[in-house]
């Protein structure tokens, strides 16, 4: 197996080129940093298809403060106050570091940044760029940063598996490129592989989104908290796609309704209607799609003609998926699309394992708790990316050889089946006992089933009903507390129960 041999020794590398690795990279600067990315820079990144924009107090009526109160409230209970204060504080410099890194944002007429107002922010704090293509926008202008960056290398390569050093720190990661394998020595590594979402059959989230950052760092031994909390999003246009392209719910901000094929309103006798909590509606949907229904977000009324202008980037969705907006309703469903949990970091992104650091949707800061108030997970990864380079101690010794067990990719399809139908918007007892028992005996070498265990495991320990974590067997709240588990934890609570599961699955 060859060894990357172009960079010093102090070389740190970052895994995954979304918001969170391309901004630790370029946070990191002069420190050399080899950038390894899946897909080609500017692909394959959930980044790029932010529609919302990023939260940011900024208005004169606006404090961090209030934004972080809004962000606790979301979290359900479990969202730290210090963390939400202190990623809060940070929105205004961001947004000026990536104006300076040159990504132009909307401005309203008086030339001030416009600021968008979304379910759930007391304020108006949405900072947007061309609309709804907020992401995109700042995907390109990170990308020619790091283009730009004489202190970072750009690896297009699989990340399967972690170096670690005789003192067990991670120690740089094993690469593969077009089924080659190559080692990356490393004194520190920076997970940023983005979420889980693309383990479910129903999902906003691209195709490489299946937590692989996540298995590496389980496998590794880290602590991972929270990882029962997925977020479902209500509005993923139900036309065939897959993934699912996503309307955004500025559209109901905007006076979009929800409705049956009768034009019934959807979430009629639910407080907050439409405009419900994300996880309220979540279930409202999922309960008339139960029932039987189909379920539509009009905007002919609300919007009509203005979609393809003031909502481009959902109208040219709609478009691509043979839909008029402005003439016909567009069918929806919930799908998997943001995941609060993670891998658990400190306020310097540092993981338990020594050496390796996480930031973005792949880690657990405690900004999201229960539930993630609407654009603020762009926000999160730019916060971490400063609080990462600013207290990365890179101290792992010389790699020793590894020996990378074998790995399936293998055939997604049942596990997403299976995520989607047990460990869904909707979750109780025997559905997740049966999601444990069929994924234990395939987690040793298949990391998506790994990770979707994992999920399951702690959504069946949670015997409660908190944020987007439904359980129609418990659907009160017990005493607040997080999850946080190791990969051997786990294993050692299911292996007795899941293998006479399995068993009994086989017969
Ligand atoms: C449709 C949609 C709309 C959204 N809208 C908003 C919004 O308006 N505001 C907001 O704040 N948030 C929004 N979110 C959430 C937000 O976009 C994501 O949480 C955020 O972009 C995640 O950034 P990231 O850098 O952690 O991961 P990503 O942007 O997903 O990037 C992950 C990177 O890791 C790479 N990678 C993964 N595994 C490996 C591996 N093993 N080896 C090498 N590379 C690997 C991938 O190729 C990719 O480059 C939205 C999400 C979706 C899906």
């Amino acid at each position: 197996m060859n060894a990357l041999t172009r960079n010093p020794a102090d070389r740190v590398v970052v895994v995954g080129a979304g918001v969170a690795g391309l901004a630790t990279a370029l946070r990191l600067a002069p420190r050399p940093v080899t950038l390894v990315s899946a897909s080609p820079l500017g692909l394959g990144t959930a980044t790029g298809w932010a529609q919302g924009g990023i939260a940011a107090a900024i208005g004169a009526d606006d404090a961090a403060e209030l934004h972080a109160a809004d962000t606790l409230a979301a979290g359900a209970g479990l969202s730290e106050p210090e963390v939400a204060a202190r990623v809060a504080a940070e929105g205004p410099h961001l947004i000026d570091w990536l104006r300076g890194i040159g990504v132009a944002f909307d401005r309203a007429e008086d030339g001030a940044l416009a600021l968008g107002l979304e379910a759930a922010h007391g304020r108006r704090r949405i900072v947007r760029a061309g609309g709804d293509a907020t992401g995109a926008r700042v995907l390109e202008g990170l990308v020619r940063a790091v283009q730009a960056a004489p202190s970072v290398e750009v690896v297009v390569a699989t990340v399967r598996d972690l170096l670690r050093d005789a003192d067990g720190a991670v120690a740089g990661v094993v690469c593969a490129r077009d089924g080659v394998p190559f080692r990356i020595p490393a004194r520190a590594v920076v997970l940023a592989t983005g979420g889980l979402g693309a383990l479910y059959a129903a999902t906003t989230n691209p195709r490489g989104a299946t937590g692989r950052g996540l298995a590496l760092a389980a496998r590794a031994g880290a602590v991972m908290r929270d990882m029962e909390f997925v977020q479902f999003h209500p509005t993923a246009i139900a036309a065939g796609a897959d993934p699912m392209p996503l309307a955004t719910e500025a559209l109901r901000g905007e006076g979009a309704r929800l409705v049956d094929e009768h034009g019934e309103p959807v979430m009629a006798g639910v407080a907050g209607g439409d405009l419900a909590p994300r996880d309220v509606v979540a279930r409202g949907i999922f309960g008339a799609l139960a029932r039987g229904r189909t379920v539509h977000l009009d905007t002919r009324g609300a919007l009509g003609s203005r979609m393809a202008t003031r909502f481009p980037t959902v109208a040219a969705l709609c478009a691509e998926a043979g839909i008029d907006p402005a003439v016909q309703a567009i069918p929806v469903r919930p799908a998997a699309h943001y995941h609060m949990g993670g891998v658990k970091v400190d306020a310097r992104g540092a993981t338990s394992v020594p050496g390796l650091y996480a930031c973005g949707e792949v880690a657990s800061t405690g900004l999201h708790g229960a539930n993630r108030l609407a654009s603020n997970s762009l926000l999160e990864g730019l916060a971490y990316a400063g609080f990462v380079a600013d207290g990365l101690d890179a101290a792992s010794g010389p790699a020793l050889p590894e020996a990378t067990p074998p790995r399936a990719s293998g055939d997604l399809a049942p596990i997403r089946a299976l995520m989607e139908a047990r460990v869904g918007v909707v979750r109780d007892e025997a559905g997740l006992r049966e999601a444990v028992a069929r994924l234990a005996p395939l987690s040793p070498t298949c990391d998506a089933a790994l990770v979707a265990l994992l999920v399951a495991h702690t959504a069946l320990g949670r015997r409660e009903s908190r944020g987007a974590h439904w359980r129609s067997d418990f659907s009160g709240s017990a005493p607040a507390r997080h999850s946080e588990i190791t990969l051997g934890t786990v294993l050692a609570e299911i292996e007795p129960a899941a293998r006479a599961a399995a068993e009994a699955l086989a017969r």
